[in-house]
């Protein structure tokens, strides 16, 4: 089957949902967002749970009437980074080949490109479109705080889950991500006077520094395991032992069993005091899992690139550093595949932008590989 996706119709969409706010903190704005799409679904014939948050935006799942039990979850988040008065200040533009505004690419253009194929299954009367749970979350952009639960429950059942998040820059597909934590020392030791009694403190700053050493020491960067102190700080005045000392440690891991590691071997060394008169107390974990290349995820992308290939588009996969929803059906051992969405770059800044072009053969490619799983 030939789609015919029109480009106008798509880009005129894309306008509308660029044009509205939807700043995680601007539940106002994602429920805009959440009801603008719910709308255009209900249409189709899907019916729609939303489930409402009270601070965030709401979470939408969506599933055709006639579903029965969906074996691929697709998963697009509503948020964008910016804050309310953005899409005022520098609304939707079109400039030469490429469409701007505030989340063009991170993501809106993805609900177009979803909402497109599913339109484009259903009026071709091609039943694919039934086998799928659409899930629109509301909060990804700050670490997934309201609809992190909701996407495990709803992709756990699953046989694929497939992220809409961006294609890269070079029009990669993201097959593996890293997962991350952050930790929190708060040290204490105890003041004393650096030129009459400097014995009698006890520094929390060289207690510090000796963490510093031992935690940076876990980095394994052959393996993808990175430990960073990122943050630090203490001590109160020039003529005084530092009663206070404070880090931030951001851990990135490319393995499940390496957050298990790390996480221990942190805690071994917060609980192994060496300067005397010292406490150390220690708090975060590691918050997102990684979303490893596996045979399932191996397989799906041999799919895309054959049928990519189909449309004349050369279709590469890429690890990456940055976290997104991917990670928890990943971690739930379903088969998943991310930045399906289409191609562009700058997210997160003002110069943000879609390939034009990429929206309807994206679009098209997305469509064949539903077809084909
Ligand atoms: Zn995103």
């Amino acid at each position: 089957m030939t789609v015919q996706i029109n480009q106008d119709e798509a880009l005129k969409m894309l306008e509308e949902l660029v044009n509205i706010d939807s700043g995680s903190y601007v539940k106002e704005g994602v429920d805009r967002v959440g009801s603008y799409l719910r709308g255009l679904y209900e249409a189709l014939g899907f019916e729609a749970e939303e489930l409402v948050n009270t601070e965030h935006g709401n979470n939408i799942s969506l599933k055709h009437k006639d579903a029965k039990d969906p074996e691929i979850i697709a998963i697009a988040h509503m948020d964008t980074v910016f804050p309310e008065g953005t899409a005022a200040e520098r609304p939707f533009s079109i400039q030469g080949d490429r469409a701007c505004g505030p989340g063009v690419i991170d993501m809106k253009a993805s609900h177009v490109m979803l909402y497109h194929a599913v339109k484009a299954l259903s009026e071709a009367g091609d039943e694919s479109y039934k086998n799928i749970e659409i899930l629109l979350t509301s909060d990804e952009e700050i670490g997934s705080v309201s609809s992190r639960r909701v996407i495990e429950a709803h992709s756990k059942t699953k046989k694929y889950a497939l992220v809409l998040e961006p294609a890269r820059a070079d029009g990669s597909i993201v097959s593996a991500r890293r997962g991350a934590g952050s930790y929190e020392l708060e040290i204490t030791g105890k003041a004393a006077h650096s030129g009459i009694e400097p014995d009698n403190g006890s520094s929390a700053i060289k207690e510090l520094a000796h963490k510093i050493f031992e935690i940076e020491a876990l980095s394994r960067p052959d393996e993808g395991l990175h430990v960073n102190v990122v943050q630090a700080g203490g001590g109160e005045a020039a003529n005084m032992i530092a009663p206070n000392a404070h880090a931030v440690v951001d851990v990135r891991i490319s393995k499940m069993s390496q957050g298990e590691w790390v996480d221990a071997q942190i805690r071994k060394i917060a609980e192994a005091v060496q300067v005397d008169g010292t406490t150390v107390e220690l708090s975060g974990g590691v918050n997102r899992p990684p979303m490893e290349y596996t045979e399932g995820t191996k397989k799906m992308v041999d799919l895309i690139t054959e049928e990519g290939s189909k449309l004349g588009l050369e279709i590469k996969h890429t690890h990456t550093g940055g976290g997104s929803d991917a990670s928890f059906p990943a971690a739930l051992g379903v088969d998943t595949l991310d930045g399906l969405g289409p191609v562009g770059g700058k997210q997160h800044s003002a110069e943000e932008y879609l390939e034009t072009e990429s929206l309807v053969a994206r679009t098209e490619l997305f469509i064949n590989f539903l077809k084909r799983l």
